[in-house]
């Protein structure tokens, strides 16, 4: 049965940065099929709505999208789109990798290869708790963390590894402060992590990480952890590696996962060709691995690498004159 995949062009520079990927993949011969669906602000322009009922369908039918950034309209009481979806698909696994690549002036051009997978659904991110008394003098904030919500991120983490082949997940917490939260997640994780004894783990104080990623970042291979050091430490590996550009990331439940690039829609340089495509291509290469293609996403990064090491029609951020399909069609010739 052929695969199809949901794809959504997005705002702002999303449609080039897809068409790019497009490109790239269709020179591939992955037998894939796309379908495009619409959301954000070209599908309220559209259908009236930010995510229309005809695109929830082909994303739940097809199990697997291709998204380009979205626009949510600010006021009016939006909420964002993204959230939106990670709530509406149960997307609890954010997985952003972030490896080094050469020729991106960045801090760790080579060395680094580490892929983060943060739990996406809970922790300090539940949207409930959340006080200011009524002097303005205090404020609170609840935290929760389940048996179920940890067991399910460590154990994506430890299956993600072996299916990729990575030798080592690192579970970073703070239980020694946060005793209940941080502690139940590390005793859940050391459980799971117990029934995979080919994968090699270790336990990281998330403090104590942060400095090690800064100093060490090679010595990193998977990053399990709860939502907030996630979301930092996600961003701190994409810094270490050369930021916005080339960071992917995937969030995958059990019944849909969803691939894009990290960053948004760039609309100061929409419509003129500059974006890099970069980030979304490397989204489709997670999205390969995820559909059990290893040797094919090896190969679109092989090829990323090879254009960026051969320096050829790179876009303006990396500091060539090449343009966003220039820059695809330089890698796709390298597929
Ligand atoms: P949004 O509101 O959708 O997040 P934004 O303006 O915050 O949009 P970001 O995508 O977060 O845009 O980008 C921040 C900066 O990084 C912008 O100056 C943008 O031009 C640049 N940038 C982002 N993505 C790319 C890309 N793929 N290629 C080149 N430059 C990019
Ligand atoms: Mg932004």
């Amino acid at each position: 049965m052929t695969q199809t995949i949901t794809v959504i062009r997005g705002d702002g520079i999303g449609p080039e940065i897809m068409d790019a990927t497009l490109h790239v993949l269709e020179a591939m011969d992955l037998g894939l099929q796309y379908e495009e669906a619409d959301a954000g602000l070209a599908a309220l322009e559209k259908h009236g709505e930010l995510i229309p009922q005809s695109t929830m369908d082909s994303i739940r039918r097809n199990r697997v999208a291709l998204k380009s950034p979205l626009t949510t309209p600010v006021g009016e009481g939006f909420r964002s789109i993204n959230v939106e979806l990670r709530k509406r698909f149960d997307l609890y696994a954010n997985v952003r990798p972030a490896k080094s690549f050469p020729n991106t002036r960045s801090r760790f051009p080579s060395g680094v290869d580490v892929i983060t997978v943060r739990e996406n659904t809970e922790g300090a991110y539940i949207g409930e708790g959340q006080e200011v008394s009524a002097d303005g003098e205090t404020a609170v904030l609840t935290q929760k963390v389940t048996r179920r919500g940890s067991e399910r991120i460590v154990r994506y983490a430890f299956e993600l590894a072996r299916k990729v082949g990575r030798r080592k997940v690192t579970i970073v917490h703070k239980a020694n402060i946060l005793k209940s939260t941080s502690g139940l997640f590390l005793k859940t994780a050391r459980a799971v992590a117990a029934e995979y004894p080919d994968i090699e783990c270790d336990e990281m104080i998330v403090d104590a990480c942060c400095m090690k990623l800064v100093m060490q970042p090679e010595t990193f291979d998977v990053i399990v952890t709860t939502n907030l050091f996630g979301d930092i430490l996600s961003d701190l590996c994409a810094g270490l590696v050369g930021g916005l550009g080339l960071a992917p990331g995937a969030n995958i439940g059990s019944d849909a996962a969803i691939f894009e690039a990290v960053h948004g829609t760039a609309p100061d340089i929409a419509g003129q060709g500059k974006a890099n495509p970069c980030a979304l291509l490397l989204g489709a290469a997670q999205m390969l691995d995820h559909l059990g293609m290893p040797e094919k996403a090896a190969s679109l990064r092989a090829a990323i690498i090879a254009t960026l090491e051969a320096q050829d029609s790179l876009t303006p951020d990396l500091g060539g004159s090449g343009n966003t399909m220039s820059f695809a069609k330089a890698i796709a010739s390298r597929v």
